[in-house]
């Protein structure tokens, strides 16, 4: 993997929480903050806060929609991969 922006080599691959789909009602200000808190908390510790998240939502019927990110260690910028992936599970195991 290298980053397209400085070309180094040393980069991590992680899984981003990009949003719901269910959730289109409602989503204003408020929500786009959520979404921006979030992901940038999930970048600043890599990932790790998404895993919370995922477990205290649980049972919820949402089906979030991840995005696998670049992150380079050298200039910090990320880029997107690719959506979906591993991670994007069947909706049924979640009801
Ligand atoms: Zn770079």
């Amino acid at each position: 993997m290298q980053c397209p922006n400085c070309g180094s080599g040393n980069c991590q691959v992680q899984l981003v929480e990009q949003g719901q789909q269910t959730n289109k009602k409602g989503v204003g200000f408020g929500g786009h903050m959520n979404n921006a808190a979030r992901t940038t908390t999930a970048v600043a510790t890599f990932g790790m806060s998404n895993l919370l998240w995922k477990k205290s939502r649980g049972t919820n019927k949402t089906k979030t929609v991840n995005t696998t990110m670049g992150i380079c260690q050298d200039c910090g910028s990320t880029w997107r991969i690719k959506k979906g992936g591993f991670g994007a599970a069947p909706g049924s195991i979640f009801k």
